[in-house]
């Protein structure tokens, strides 16, 4: 039986969240510390670790089967590689920032300006959506030193927290694309019977960990009496399960709730008489 062989980032802000993500699939990674491939043990998968900018060139020749990679890599590379899962994390958006000193109010006048990016293709479209006519200057690295040394105008670049752009001195004005990390595959992949049937298990058992990281375990005990106000107090996935205890006046209450809705029937419960109540985390949830 053939592996499959999914490529991801060697070394970078991706590198240690892929890996995570695949353990929580449940999958036996050793330990990956300077390997170029890496074998699961108990799951038919080969891990390829390459620079973020080649896997989708190597999933769309088949050099990988499907790879992890950011939204951002994959819309610049303009390949056939197909965008399977989201997958949550790396998220970051690429943004259109001006030097703090001179404005930029509207859209408009970025016309006839000049934009230093790593990402000319994705700003390419951008500017055609909003007709606007700007010359682009591609840079492989520190775009955001540009603008200081009159290379360009404005800049087209990566951020997450915006702490690189205050260092230099440039302020954001327009958002041009929204990234996070996603599974990649290719029609390839998809027409192989054996190598799709491995990655639909894959698929599944990433969508178990992702409604697992949404979702949580609540327990408590509850008087009797309060069944009916408790029920209609939590945000049940499903129906919550009701237990006997020792103390015939007085039940326990279980249920999967969303993560976010915790704190907000948590005062709720108290007031309907709920105590010991505790919130455990999931690591699969199979809906
Ligand atoms: P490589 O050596 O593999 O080419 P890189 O330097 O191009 O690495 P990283 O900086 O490690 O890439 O970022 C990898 C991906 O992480 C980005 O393409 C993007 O999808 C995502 N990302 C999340 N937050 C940020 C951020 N603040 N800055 C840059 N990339 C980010
Ligand atoms: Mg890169």
């Amino acid at each position: 039986m053939s592996n499959l062989k999914l490529a991801i980032q060697r070394k970078g802000r991706l590198t240690d969240k892929s890996v995570e993500l695949l353990k929580l699939c449940g999958l036996d990674i050793e330990s990956y510390f300077e390997r170029l491939v890496v074998t699961a043990r108990n799951f038919p998968l080969e891990i390829l670790f390459l620079r973020d900018d080649d896997i989708p060139e190597y999933v769309q020749d088949s050099v990988a089967d499907a790879g992890i990679v950011g939204e951002n890599v994959l819309f610049e590379k303009q390949t056939t590689t197909m965008e399977m899962e989201k997958l949550g994390f790396g998220r970051c958006s690429l943004i259109i920032a001006h030097p703090e000193k001179n404005q930029l109010k509207s859209i408009n006048e970025i016309d006839g300006k000049t934009i230093a990016t790593s990402y000319p293709n994705i700003l390419k479209n951008f500017l055609k959506k909003n007709k606007i006519n700007a010359k682009i200057i591609e840079l492989s690295g520190s775009v955001e030193i540009a603008p200081s040394l009159g290379v360009a105008d404005l800049i087209c670049d990566i951020v997450s927290t915006g702490n690189t752009l205050m260092m230099n001195k440039l302020k954001k004005s327009f958002n041009v694309f929204d990234s996070e990390a996603v599974l990649v595959s290719s029609k390839a992949t998809l027409n192989n019977p054996e190598k799709n049937g491995i990655l639909q298990d894959l698929l599944g058992r990433i969508r178990s960990v992702k409604n697992a990281r949404d979702s949580k375990y609540l327990m408590m005990n509850i008087p009797k009496t309060s069944l009916e106000r408790i029920v209609e107090i939590i945000p049940s996935l499903k129906s919550p399960t009701v237990l006997h205890l020792a103390d015939e006046n007085m039940l326990a209450v279980h249920a999967v709730i969303p993560s976010n809705k915790f704190w907000h029937i948590i005062e709720d419960l108290k007031a309907a008489g709920a105590s010991g109540i505790l919130l455990l985390p999931i690591e699969n949830l199979i809906q």
